[in-house]
């Protein structure tokens, strides 16, 4: 996307008003560059449009000014209603240079045949030009004012105006030359007078269609165009098709028009991650688990979408902003409990008040009290003016209109200050929060209706592997029955995700990549199983690195061989060991806090207990082992065997006994860590 200007060059220096582009695929766009002047912006475009053409990809490139003028322009200039005929005709008479352009004179001589008093106005040279008048009050335009298209876009401005804060004249003068050049150059179609069956496709945009101001301490330019850039690359295609389906052959269109909510939709979506994001420092042979996990940390981020809805539809959501209460709880200081109130605490002795007519009851408006008497109060009422402590009814006795307690009592007691639990204005969710039960009732009872919350984190499981087919069908002799997805699917879900159930993809690449193609558009995080070192048949290592997104973290680990992490088309992917007892491990150890963090909440580990050990073991230094385990008698025991094949081990344990990275004695007694599988949220 190309933030185009009629302007000249003024320096090296990135500044506003000067031509800003920005490419962006997948969903993700690189950084704005800035192009100091057209000749500039016409060699950086070309080079994109060959390298581009080379790595066989499309190109959609817009650009911010009309493509034609109002209808009976081009015709009166060329003889011809078309507008490519205007472009090469502009194209032959402006003479443009980074210091000097003639784009005043040219826009007088069009003037002069036609009476001298318009379409164009305004003048941005010191010297008058014969024809062009420099304000609107002397001008008279012998075609319409606007295209059909600037009619509907509400704040666009005439191509007719040259000059002044937001006019867009002399730009289309200036970039359709340019444009011309590059069409004939690169074959290029042009939208929406030409069918877009090109590798390269050029279309008007306008970013003031959707975008609202630039963020502070940003280049508006810069600004715009990476967001354009982006939300047209995240567009789902059949509505870029929608967008795209117009007719208007002689004044052009403007892209999204009469879809803004579409492309602010698709600019909402959070940006995608980089290939590059797995990345390890060089150098690193085995990580223990403790880097690994900051490793990952520090590498990622929310990537859901946000969305407001009302508290009922919210739990299950993870809050994407902090909550603000607007209603204290409790909102009026009340009682606690049944009895009588009056004002103030009572000494040592028996005390007798006067009892005053009625009652307070939780719901009714507060009354008032006479000083020196005391009134019936209800749970839960609000304390009559005047009301601030209360003597429970059991202690209490109730003659001739008095009641009568013994002291001490303390003032306030069995009453709730207003706003105890939350004041109003006081942050009652904090951000990242995930809604469940508590959390509905802390929304409701401050008074909340609506809340920004994140769309959930679809996460999609495959496995890989030839010898594997679904549970419950026929097995020949080798073949084994997928244990990974059932298992996966059933922790994403216990997680609070959406689990997207992508099946079994045998030893084969091309397969392996369409599949990884579907999950990439399907879901968030991608969590494959098998495959996953650097043998023969390790077909999702050796895809991810074809990609150049491939990371293969040796994580001091067992059980767990190498996690694969890799992006495809931006989505990341988790490469899980083949071997179920690894894979669950490595799921709960690493993709699990990954997975909240990708989904909003923040990063949080399992807690785990230092229990006394029923069972004796000498371990190795230089990697963490996680064993199956339970609590039996306040002892942790293991599994008897530790091979990573062994599922029955993975349903006897109900958690896992962490050894950590060190060498470690074990004898029946010592202190070891277990973490309950409850504690990774199971
Ligand atoms: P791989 O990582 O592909 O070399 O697989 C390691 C071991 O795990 C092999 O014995 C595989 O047969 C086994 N395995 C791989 N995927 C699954 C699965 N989905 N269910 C059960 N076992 C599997
Ligand atoms: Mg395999």
């Amino acid at each position: 996307m190309v933030d185009w200007s009629g302007g000249n060059d003024t320096g090296p220096a990135p500044r506003a008003d000067a031509i800003w582009a920005c490419v962006a695929r997948d969903g993700r766009a690189d950084e704005p560059v800035y192009l100091r002047n057209r000749r500039v912006a016409e060699d950086w475009l070309a080079a994109l449009f060959e390298a581009e053409r080379e790595a066989g990809r499309r190109v959609l490139a817009g650009f911010d000014f009309p493509f034609g003028y109002p209808s009976g322009f081009a015709e009166a200039i060329t003889g011809q209603p078309n507008p490519f005929a205007l472009w090469n005709w502009l194209q032959e008479r402006i003479e443009d240079s980074p210091k000097t352009n003639n784009r005043f004179d040219l826009a007088g001589e069009i003037n002069r045949r036609f009476g001298g008093q318009g379409p164009f106005w305004f003048n941005g040279l010191k010297r008058d030009i014969d024809g062009l008048p420099r304000r609107k009050t002397d001008y008279k335009n012998p075609f319409p004012e606007r295209r059909e298209a600037e009619t509907r876009a509400k704040g666009a401005f005439s191509c007719w105006q040259l000059g002044g804060t937001g006019a867009v004249g002399s730009q289309v003068l200036m970039g359709l030359p340019v444009l011309a050049r590059l069409r004939a150059r690169y074959d290029a179609a042009v939208w929406p007078f030409e069918p877009l069956d090109k590798l390269v496709a050029f279309v008007e945009i306008w970013p003031s269609l959707t975008l609202g101001a630039a963020p502070e301490g940003r280049i508006k330019d810069a600004w715009q165009v990476a967001e354009i850039a982006r939300a047209v690359s995240s567009l789902d295609p059949k509505k870029l098709d929608g967008i795209l389906a117009v007719d208007q052959p002689e004044e052009g269109w403007i892209f999204g028009l009469g879809f803004e909510d579409d492309l602010r939709a698709a600019a909402a979506q959070p940006p995608r991650l980089s290939n590059s994001c797995f990345a390890l420092p060089p150098g690193v042979h085995w990580t223990p688990v403790r880097e690994a996990l900051d490793l990952l940390n520090a590498r990622i981020s929310p990537v859901t979408r946000t969305t407001r809805c009302p508290v009922a539809d919210a739990t299950g959501h993870v809050v994407a902003e902090d909550v603000v209460a607007p209603r204290s709880n409790p909102p009026l200081p009340n009682t606690a409990v049944d009895g009588y109130g009056f004002a103030g605490g009572r000494g040592e002795g028996v005390h007798c008040l006067p009892l005053a007519e009625g009652r307070a009851a939780a719901g009714d408006r507060p009354g008032a009290l006479h000083r020196g008497t005391a009134v019936r109060v209800l749970t839960g009422a609000a304390l009559p003016e005047g009301v601030d402590t209360v003597v429970l009814q059991e202690d209490v006795t109730l003659q001739d209109g008095q009641i009568a307690f013994r002291g001490p009592i303390k003032p306030g007691a069995n009453t709730r200050a207003a706003g105890e639990d939350v004041a109003a204005g006081d942050i009652a969710l904090q951000q990242g929060t995930r809604v469940g039960a508590a959390e509905a009732a802390l929304l409701a009872a401050v008074g909340v209706r609506e809340v920004e919350v994140r769309e959930r984190l679809r996460v999609a499981v495959i496995s890989t592997g030839a010898e594997l087919i679904e549970p419950g069908e026929a097995a020949a002799p080798g073949q084994i029955f997928d244990a990974n997805r059932p298992m996966l699917l059933e922790v994403i879900r216990r997680l609070g995700h959406v689990p997207v159930d992508l099946g079994i993809v045998p030893d084969d690449r091309m397969a392996l990549s369409d599949r990884l193609d579907q999950a990439a558009t399907e879901a968030d995080l991608i969590l494959t199983s098998g495959g996953a070192s650097s043998g023969d048949e390790d077909h999702v290592s050796a895809l991810l690195k074809q990609a150049g997104a491939m990371a293969l973290w040796r994580i001091a680990i067992k059980p767990g061989r190498p996690l694969a992490l890799g992006v495809w088309s931006g989505v990341p992917v988790f490469g899980l060991p083949g071997n179920p007892v690894a894979a669950m491990t490595c799921t709960l150890v690493f993709a699990r806090p990954a997975m909240a963090r990708l989904a909003g909440e923040p990063w949080r580990e399992p807690q785990g207990f230092e229990v006394p050990a029923g069972f004796a073991k000498n371990k190795k230094p230089g990697r963490s082992e996680f064993l199956r385990a339970r609590l039996r008698d306040g002892r942790a025991e293991v599994f008897a065997s530790e091979g990573s094949g062994r599922i029955s081990g993975l349903s006897w344990a109900e958690g896992f006994v962490e050894l950590p990275h060190e060498a470690m004695e074990i004898r029946p007694g010592t202190l070891v860590r277990y973490i309950p599988f409850g504690s990774f949220g199971l």
